[in-house]
């Protein structure tokens, strides 16, 4: 514990992972930075391979084995990546829950999901009967039909959308206070992913619990995102409220995204890859890692490096030329 005060649920302060594969190390994520207030849904997008799922799991230490770790991630007034493990453990499961993108590889196959949701009641002391009870409850709140037949399933014998929802009982089992869900619709179908973002979206309204959301939809994101935090290449590209980033980006990748996204900025009906590969966070370009596909980049982009600067009161970017970006 320290005695820095709490400005927000969890604050992550030039968080820092490095990575080695094979002969060479990576930086993959670069001082990222931003925060997550009570009762806000806090959404991390950027293409595969920006670093949001990997920020995600630093969080709560989650990473590959042998990674590094530098900077701060403060839940309420203790620093989660200074902890012992088996604090952060006690941690994740109770105070922070992780719902993953594939339920089948998070789920044991070998347990019914009555039990594995029964885990932490169970944990608590609850009686038999108690923890079948809190269990069917939870059950019922994710809107699985026919708890007192689904309790004993195993979960190859539900439905994608069924064993999304089984995994978002577990993590409220523990009644946390924020819950991370790393792209936790993209395996459904386009109807149940609907209904779990709904339900997830009502979970925080109700409970006031606070939601970091991964992922790369920005449609989503447009949907059930308070605040934005769009990553490139292991860095913060650019953050702020959701409707000011969407409406008016700062930061040309930015732009690029939701220039490229049906129904999100434009009338066309098919979303466009971005031009360019995304940079890869083991082999950086020098300055901007966006300025082999920026189409505004200027000699100075090639050398020096972005840092992430406040524009206004809770709008940040990192692009030399953030006031010249126009929607
Ligand atoms: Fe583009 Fe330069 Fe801004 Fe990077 S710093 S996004 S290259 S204008």
């Amino acid at each position: 514990m320290t005695d820095r005060p709490p400005t927000a649920l969890l604050d992550v302060e030039d968080l820092e992972v490095v990575l080695a594969a094979g002969a060479t190390t990576g930086t993959v994520l670069d001082r990222i930075s931003f925060s997550v207030d009570a009762g806000r849904t806090t959404g991390l997008i950027g293409e595969s391979g920006s670093g949001k799922t990997m920020t995600a799991m630093a969080l709560v230490q989650l990473l590959p084995a042998g990674a590094r770790t530098a900077g701060h991630v403060w839940w309420r007034e203790e620093d989660l990546l200074g902890a012992r493990a088996r604090r952060v453990r006690q941690v994740r499961g109770r105070e922070i829950a992780v719902i993953f993108q594939d339920p089948l590889q998070a789920l044991n196959p070998t347990q019914t999901v009555g039990r594995q949701i029964g885990e932490i009641p169970r944990r608590d002391g609850l009686s038999r009967d108690a923890v079948r009870a809190k269990v069917l409850e939870l059950l019922d709140r994710v809107g699985i039909p026919d708890p007192e037949q689904r309790i004993d399933a195993y979960p190859h014998e539900l439905s994608g959308g069924q064993r999304q929802r089984v995994m978002i009982a577990m993590a409220l089992a523990g009644e946390p206070r924020l819950i991370i869900a790393d792209e936790p619709t993209t395996a459904l179908d386009v109807t149940t992913q609907a209904r779990v973002l709904a339900l997830i979206a009502g979970l925080r309204e109700r409970e006031g619990t606070a939601l970091l959301l991964v992922s790369h939809d920005l449609r989503v994101m447009a949907n059930v995102a308070d605040d934005l935090v769009v990553m490139y290449a292991g860095r913060v590209a650019e953050r702020g409220p959701a409707r000011a980033v969407l409406d008016s980006p700062r930061h040309p990748y930015t732009r690029a995204l939701a220039n490229n996204v049906p129904s999100v900025r434009t009338r066309s009906a098919i979303a466009r890859p971005l031009p360019g590969a995304p940079a890869n966070p083991f082999d950086r370009p020098a300055g901007c890692a966006f300025h082999p596909r920026c189409p505004l980049v200027t000699d100075r982009c090639r050398t020096e490096t972005p840092r992430l600067r406040e524009l206004e009161p809770g709008r940040f970017s990192a692009c030399h030329l953030a006031e010249e970006v126009t929607p």
